[in-house]
């Protein structure tokens, strides 16, 4: 089978109600656009009946293929799987709950055309996400703009396009850690961007906690900046420069001016504050060291249950 020029890949957790117009929009968009495709959709261990649906939906279009985790990896996983099966010369990789509209397909695949090898779709608002939300990502993006080795484009979420060469070096990278977001910059290669507005979700709930969301935003900047680690040793500095200052002080004054009267309140509030500093300081090394254990374990990101459509069936990936 020869490869089609467009991959969509979707990763599906609990979308089930979403699938039917998710599917007549997006293929109302191919067919104006006219080029060869194929709809990768990946269930991430939906506990709904996403998997059934996807399976009607592939019996009715040649188009489409479908493949089951075999439990909920999460969605970086399930985005990973995708793009390591997509056979297209580019993939565009999008969420299956219309937050991202099918329509945008065309813009996309025109920058491509027009030769970038990486085109990011760029949300126009923020409308549809919580006010914690929205000033969680302004924080969080600021401060990875600040300490991260690369440059994440404001804005810029899952939703885009990659050229054949984008997704090989992408699945080349061996780490566990799968913050897309921040491995797609990291590859490199020529960009562009399209605008598009974020649609609230169609039917169902978004699968991020407020805790999940803060242990992914942990992740992608640990993955991308070393500073977390190092600042310690600045801290260390000052502070052991701020005791030796002190300390010459209180030894010139007693030599000075004699014994004084002991201060409890001052060296209790000193022990505590050091202890403070050190466990924190030993809780962000044990951070990293904990991603290092991951990492060195080397278990997949997933493994696949089944699959529809494809060539050659395995049953795990690499
Ligand atoms: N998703 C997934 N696995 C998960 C969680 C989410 O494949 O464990 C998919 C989900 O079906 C959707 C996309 O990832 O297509 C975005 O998820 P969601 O809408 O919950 O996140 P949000 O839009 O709030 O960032
Ligand atoms: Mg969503």
């Amino acid at each position: 089978m020869s490869s089609p020029v467009l991959s969509i890949v979707l990763p599906c957790h609990n979308e089930a109600e979403n699938l039917d117009v998710l599917f007549s929009r997006l293929q109302a968009v191919m067919e104006k656009l006219g080029v060869t495709y194929e709809i990768i959709a990946i269930d991430d261990g939906s506990r709904d009946d996403t998997y059934a649906r996807l399976l009607q939906h592939y019996g009715r279009d040649k188009n489409i293929k479908v493949v089951r985790l075999a439990r909920n990896f999460g969605k970086e996983s399930a985005s990973s799987c995708g793009l390591e099966v997509a056979r297209g010369q580019a993939v565009v990789l999008m969420d299956s709950d219309l937050q991202h509209p099918p329509e945008t397909l065309p813009a996309l695949y025109a920058k491509w055309k027009d030769g970038a090898q990486m085109v990011y779709a760029i949300r126009r608002n923020r409308d549809t996400d919580s006010l914690f939300r929205r000033q969680f990502s302004k924080l969080y993006y600021w401060l990875f703009g600040k300490i991260g080795d690369i440059k994440i484009p404001e804005g810029a979420g899952d939703f885009r396009l990659l050229d054949r060469r984008v997704v090989d070096a992408v699945n080349a990278l061996p780490e566990r850690s799968r913050f897309m977001k921040g491995l797609m910059s990291w590859v490199g290669f020529s960009t562009a961007e399209v605008e598009f507005d974020v649609a609230p979700r169609h039917k169902g709930e978004s699968s991020w906690s407020p805790a999940g969301l803060m242990h992914f935003a942990i992740d992608g900047l640990i993955s991308f900046s070393s500073i977390p680690l190092r600042i310690w040793t600045v801290i260390g500095l000052a502070v052991s420069a701020s005791a030796l200052l002190y300390l010459v002080y209180l030894v010139l004054r007693t030599l000075i001016l004699g014994v004084d009267t002991p201060g409890f309140a001052t060296i209790m509030a000193t022990l505590l504050m050091l202890g403070g500093i050190q466990i924190l300081g030993l809780g962000m090394v044990a951070e990293y060291i904990a991603r290092i254990f991951t990492e060195v374990k080397r278990r997949p990101l997933y493994f696949i249950a089944e699959q529809h459509g494809f060539d050659k069936e395995s049953n795990t990936s690499r």
